[in-house]
C-alpha cells in the first residue's frame, strides 16, 4: 500500500490522504481538497477510487466528498451520528451511502481497514487501522488531541476513546499515525509522550 498525502486548503491545511494498494484500487480518507487533485493522482498512479471514508463529519474534512463521489462514482463512508446537516456538520444523511460501526473490516481490493469508533471530538468520529497504518481524524494528533468544546462533541466520551486506543495499542505501537491536522507520528511516540493518551490510558 502507499499513501498519498494531498493538503486541503488554507486555512484549515486539513491532512487528505489516497490509500492505494499493488493493484490501483484507493480509497480516499476525509478528500477536502479540489476533486481535480484527487483524480490527477489517481491517474498518476493508474489508480481507480473505490471508496471515500470520512474519519467525521466536520466541514473541513468532507469539502470535497459529495463532488468526488458524483466524479468517480465511490460511495461514502462516514459514522451517521455526524450527519447532521448543520454549518460545522454539513452532510446530510442522505449522502452516506454506508454507516460505520465500530469493527467493522472494511476490503477494497487488497486494502482491508478496521473500523475505531472514537467518539469524543464528535459522536461520529472514527478512526481507520490500515495494516500498520491508522487515520486517526481529529481524534488524535501528534501530541495533542482534537478539540472537545464544540456542538456533538463529549469530553467523557473523548477519555473513554483515549483509555480505548491506550489499551488497543500499547502491544501493538509499531503503527504511523496520520492525523487530520499537523504533523504525522508513530503510535509508539503518542503512547510515550501524548499527555492525554497517558493520563486517559494509564489510569
Ligand atoms: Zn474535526
Amino acid at each position: 500500500m502507499h499513501v498519498y498525502h494531498i493538503p486541503g486548503p488554507a486555512p484549515m491545511l486539513t491532512n487528505t490522504y489516497l490509500a492505494v494498494d499493488d493493484g490501483g484500487t484507493a480509497v480516499a480518507v476525509d478528500p477536502a481538497a479540489d476533486v481535480q487533485q484527487y483524480r490527477d493522482s489517481l491517474a498518476a498512479h493508474g489508480a481507480h477510487l473505490a471508496a471515500i471514508l470520512l474519519t467525521h463529519g466536520h466541514y473541513d474534512h468532507v469539502g470535497s466528498a459529495q463532488a468526488l463521489k458524483d466524479a468517480t462514482g465511490a460511495p461514502i463512508y462516514m459514522g451517521l451520528a455526524d450527519a447532521a446537516h448543520s454549518r460545522l456538520l454539513p452532510m446530510r444523511p442522505e449522502q452516506i451511502d454506508h454507516g460505520l460501526g465500530d469493527g467493522q473490516i472494511l476490503t477494497f481490493g487488497g486494502l482491508s481497514l478496521q473500523v475505531l469508533a472514537t467518539p469524543g471530538h464528535s459522536a461520529g468520529s472514527c478512526c481507520f487501522l490500515c495494516g500498520d497504518v491508522l487515520f486517526s481524524g481529529d481524534t488524535l494528533f501528534a501530541g495533542d488531541i482534537g478539540r472537545t468544546d464544540l456542538d456533538n462533541s463529549d469530553p467523557d466520551a473523548m477519555a473513554a476513546t483515549m483509555q480505548r486506543l491506550w489499551q488497543t495499542f500499547i502491544r501493538s505501537q509499531a503503527v504511523q499515525v496520520l492525523p487530520g491536522h499537523g504533523p504525522f507520528s508513530s503510535m509508539a511516540e503518542e503512547l510515550a509522550g501524548n499527555y492525554y493518551l497517558r493520563r486517559y490510558g494509564a489510569r
